[in-house]
């Protein structure tokens, strides 16, 4: 629909980055779009507001920048889940495998309230490690995951079927 296109749009290839042989999208066109970015927030706002979700949580870096302004539109909080070593102690922390090597994510202990219901939401869902792991945290600390949102997946990677029962919404589906 609507959003799937805007969001074709507004993703740039870029080969070879971060590595040869990979072809990164980068969500920057998107967001400098002032009609993309603002129809995208309002999709995220909708579905936050469809799920009863109190918190939007946003996965450093280009997550955050999604989810706190559809959480702002949709009366909910915003909650980070950042990457380890930037928050101040008590904080949660998960430490998951990459295709080379492993990563950590941290949430505020002091965020994340028992029984809320949040959604998730992140740019890009690829081989889904980083997603599962913001949501086995969430989980960890009390809270609800309701669903997952991203802009893309690249359904070649099969990061849907490491998020389990969750629901999983993308705006755009690679396949
Ligand atoms: P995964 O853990 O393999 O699913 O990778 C998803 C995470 O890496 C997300 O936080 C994305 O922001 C990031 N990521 C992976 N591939 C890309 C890409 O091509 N463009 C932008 N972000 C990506």
């Amino acid at each position: 629909g609507h959003a799937s296109a805007l969001v074709l749009a507004g993703f740039r290839d870029v080969p070879d980055f971060p590595e040869p042989g990979v072809v990164f999208k980068d969500i920057t066109p998107l967001l400098a779009d002032p009609v993309a970015f603002g129809a995208v927030t309002a999709v995220l706002a909708d579905l936050a507001a469809a799920t009863g979700a109190d918190a939007v949580a946003g996965i450093e870096a280009r997550g955050f920048m999604l989810a706190a302004p559809a959480a702002e539109r949709a009366g909910a909080g915003f909650w980070p889940v950042r990457k380890a070593g930037k928050l101040p102690p008590p904080v949660l922390r998960r430490d998951y495998d990459l295709e080379y090597g492993s990563a950590s994510l941290e949430l505020a202990a002091s965020a994340v309230r028992p029984g809320a219901r949040v959604l998730v939401v992140d740019d890009v869902l690829a081989t889904g490690g980083t997603a599962r792991a913001a949501c086995e945290l969430l989980e960890e600390g009390g809270a609800e995951v309701v669903g997952l949102v991203v802009l893309l997946e690249l359904a070649f990677l099969s990061g849907r079927a490491r998020l389990g029962d969750r629901p999983v919404v993308a705006l755009h589906v690679q396949d």
